[in-house]
């Protein structure tokens, strides 16, 4: 997989403001905040998009889902939060590293646009 901006951020050669971090993931702030609260949650793995991922990321995907609750938590907003992921760029991915929104903070609409 080709080096992505996350990548970067990951190794620390681009500055994000940075909200969680472990062994196996980072969570750190949109550049361009769609809600009051807009988290990007990434694996360190570099996975290119959730169809990339398989059994041997089982773990690893439920590790991301359980922090994102506990990281809205922690934000102030752990009674109601949207998870995002766009798997494709006909979806609207836009960066080649999986990863999840976390938006809360303002009403949304559903279905999504
Ligand atoms: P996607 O469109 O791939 O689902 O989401 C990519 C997200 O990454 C967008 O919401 C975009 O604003 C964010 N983004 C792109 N470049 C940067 C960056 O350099 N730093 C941060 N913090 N976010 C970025």
């Amino acid at each position: 997989m080709a080096d992505t901006i996350f990548s970067k951020i990951i190794n620390r050669e681009i500055d994000a403001d940075i909200v969680y971090e472990d062994d196996q993931c980072l969570a750190f702030r949109d550049v361009n905040p769609q809600a009051p609260l807009h988290l990007l949650l990434i694996p360190k793995k570099p996975i290119e998009k959730l169809a990339d991922a398989g059994a041997d990321d089982q773990a690893l995907l439920g590790h991301l889902m359980l922090k994102a609750g506990d990281i809205a938590r922690a934000e102030g907003y752990g009674e109601a939060f949207r998870l995002v992921t766009n798997n494709g760029a006909n979806v609207g991915q836009s960066v080649f590293h999986l990863h999840l929104h976390i938006l809360a903070g303002r009403s949304f609409e559903w279905p999504p646009g």
